[in-house]
């Protein structure tokens, strides 16, 4: 007799921190489809990732778009948002342009021209793992050459994006960046057998505060993702939970807030 056919879960490569954070959110979430508004922050780092692309697409096809023009994807991502943003106070929306536009120049003026992409904005539409029961979808920042081969790029903005000396924090960041390759390879065509790299954009209010940086090389970032005989992998984990309906509560966690949680008001795991 034939096995019965596994159900395939399609989820976002984003999910996979909030399962592993909060289960019961991210439940909520990415298999309900229960939303909250977009923060600030979150809005701001969706407008620099619109601006910074169009700047790098520009520069990868020659099309000689300026960093002030491709300044106004930002902008607009900021002024006419898809979604409601729910902004800290009255100064939110200003405070948060002024941000990007200043965040965006010193990624086009200092990032950039250190890098030589392959891809901008790689959008992987499906990756199925048929034998642990999920499909992943999700888009890769930027593929970038390195030395003989390639290797991909997150660029992470944030009030602890860059260090005041200058690093950019990777600690777990890994199984992220991981899945990111794995959507990369899927989507471009192009094997990804270099390190991964994080290109920190550190918000701030202040000039002095506003900061960007790449990481160190990151390897094997595909490790702790697929795991090995002894132990399971971030992707083994998440999709054990999602078949088998299991998604305990974290009341401490970072994210456990109105903001950032759709059944807050409700979650007996508070109690
Ligand atoms: S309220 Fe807190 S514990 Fe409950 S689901 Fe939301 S984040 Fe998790």
């Amino acid at each position: 007799m034939n096995a019965p056919e596994r159900r395939i879960v399609q989820i976002r490569a984003s999910a996979l921190s909030d399962f592993l954070d909060c289960p019961a959110r991210a439940e909520a979430k990415h298999l309900r489809g229960l939303r909250t508004p977009t923060t600030g922050g979150a809005a701001l780092g969706s407008a620099l990732h619109k601006s910074t692309a169009v700047f790098d697409r520009s520069t990868l096809e020659g099309q000689g778009i300026t960093v002030d023009e491709a300044a106004g994807a930002a902008v607009d991502a900021l002024h006419k948002p898809d979604e409601e943003i729910a902004w800290e106070d009255d100064e939110g929306l200003k405070d948060a342009e002024g941000a990007a536009l200043a965040l965006h120049k010193l990624y086009c003026t200092k990032i950039a021209p250190t890098q030589e992409y392959a891809a901008v904005e790689v959008q992987c539409e499906r990756l199925e793992i048929s034998d642990i029961g999920i499909a992943l979808t999700g888009t890769t920042d930027r593929v970038r050459k390195v030395g003989a081969g390639y290797g991909i790029a997150d660029l992470k903005s944030g009030k602890r994006a860059v260090g005041a000396d200058g690093t950019v924090e990777t600690k777990g960041h890994a199984y992220q960046l991981g899945v990111y390759e794995l959507l990369a390879e899927r989507a471009s065509g192009i094997d990804i057998t270099e390190p991964a790299q994080v290109i920190g954009l550190q918000v701030a209010k202040t000039d002095r505060g506003q900061r960007v940086a790449t990481s160190g090389p990151v390897s094997g970032a595909r490790d702790v993702l697929v795991g090995d005989p002894e132990s399971p992998g971030v992707l083994q984990v998440v999709a054990a939970m999602i078949h088998a309906g299991t998604f305990p509560g974290n009341p401490r966690s970072m994210l456990c807030h109105t903001k950032y949680c759709p059944i807050y008001n409700r979650c007996k795991f508070r109690k």
